[in-house]
């Protein structure tokens, strides 16, 4: 009897073994996925459409390794003075996740300053790259251009080299696919050039990135800008109420040409017209459309409308909102437990990176 006990549980051991070998191999297997955002505000429309989505359809897919990284070492760096602002908003952009179909079962989701390893790796590369490339990059001068109030004349050497510690970010999880917006190309690229260099220096250590695009590239701003920002003061949250997106779409530009309701209008430079073809269903859109140029409908019929299919669609992320919101243990316990495993990804990686550069003092062999 005892001895069957102990056969059983010696099968079960090893099947757990084994299981736990073939989950490993078919890890190995899976490209992995790193993507983010930095915790300086909740989520909005353009990250729903931009990123949010994709990242939802690759986690489901089943085929790939999915880590998402709260960055707030990055949001400092145009923060360093509001750290409340920052810390806030970890918890926000976690609970924006989860409300949106984020698994932490299925995607590893961490925070940035948490991994050492991103900020030694911040280091090594900032040598492997030059100054003037980095004022050359063209996320960069536009983002510093939009922060003249903040930096004045001078930017700081932190923000200037946030591409570098967003390279970091990348490798120090083997980062392969990076699902982001069009704005994140320049830095992707120049990611790319760090790797390279890295590798022709030191050996091949490091995986080259590559970017995966949304078909909504980039989602403009309600004023008409060409980006929505949670910085720039244009954005839709997932998380407002019905009455503020209602205030939101009803202040939002229109065909500044037509003034009267029975005017003919222009969709093409409408942001409701917009909108509507991110939320509203093909037939419903081209009606808008239609009736706008023949001056058949006025704005605020077509505003109407459009809150309408954005609160519909925004509802039942809200709801989930609403629980995460009431249970912040569970948030907490997924940061944690997505952060501990990050760590050790980062570990493996910053041993490869010591050995290569002969930084590997007290090893044994
Ligand atoms: P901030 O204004 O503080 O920089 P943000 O709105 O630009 O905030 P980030 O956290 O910088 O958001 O960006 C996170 C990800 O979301 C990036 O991949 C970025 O390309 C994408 N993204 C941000 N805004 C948009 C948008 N309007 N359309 C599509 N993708 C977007
Ligand atoms: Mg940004």
């Amino acid at each position: 009897m005892a001895s069957s006990i102990l056969t059983d549980k010696i099968f079960k051991m090893k099947k757990f073994v084994l299981n736990k070998k073939l989950e490993e191999n078919s890890m190995e297997n899976k490209k992995r996925i790193v993507t983010g955002d930095r915790p300086t505000g909740r989520l909005h429309i353009g990250h729903y459409f931009g990123s949010l989505k994709k990242r939802v359809e690759l986690q489901n897919s089943g085929e790939y390794e999915q880590y998402i990284l709260i960055a707030d070492v990055q949001a400092l760096t145009d923060n360093f003075n509001n750290p409340e602002k920052v810390r806030k908003n970890v918890r926000e952009l976690a609970i924006d996740y989860l409300s949106c179909g984020i698994d932490p079962e299925k995607t590893t989701i961490y925070i940035q300053s948490m991994i050492p390893e991103v900020a030694e790796l911040t280091v090594y590369y900032s040598n492997l790259v030059t100054i003037a490339r980095l004022q050359r990059n063209p996320t960069v001068k536009t983002e510093i251009a939009q922060k003249r109030d903040l930096f004045g004349e001078s930017v700081t050497y932190g923000f200037l080299g946030y591409p570098v510690s967003q390279a970091a970010d990348i490798t120090a999880l083997q980062g392969e696919l990076i699902p982001v917006g069009e704005d994140q190309l320049p830095l992707i690229e120049q990611c790319r050039e760090i790797v390279r260099k890295f590798n022709s220096i030191y050996g091949e250590v490091l995986k080259e990135p590559k970017e995966v695009l949304s078909k909504e590239k980039r989602i403009k701003g309600l004023d008409g800008n060409e980006k929505m920002g949670k910085s720039l003061g244009n954005a839709i949250y997932l998380s407002d109420s019905d009455e503020e997106i209602s205030k939101k779409v009803m202040s939002a530009l229109t065909d500044p040409s037509r003034i009267k309701k029975d005017d003919k209008g222009n969709p093409d430079v409408c942001m409701v017209s917009y909108y509507h073809k991110l939320f509203t269903n093909e037939a419903d859109q081209k009606t808008v459309c239609d009736e706008c140029r023949a001056g058949a409908r006025g704005c605020v019929a077509c505003k109407k409308q459009l809150i309408k299919n954005i609160c519909d669609e925004l509802k039942p992320i809200k709801e989930k909102r609403a629980y995460y919101e009431t249970h912040p243990e569970i948030v907490e316990n997924i940061l944690q437990e997505g952060t501990k495993k990050a760590q050790e990804s980062a570990k493996e990686v910053m041993k490869k990176v010591k050995e290569a550069m002969m930084l590997n003092y007290f090893d044994k062999n």
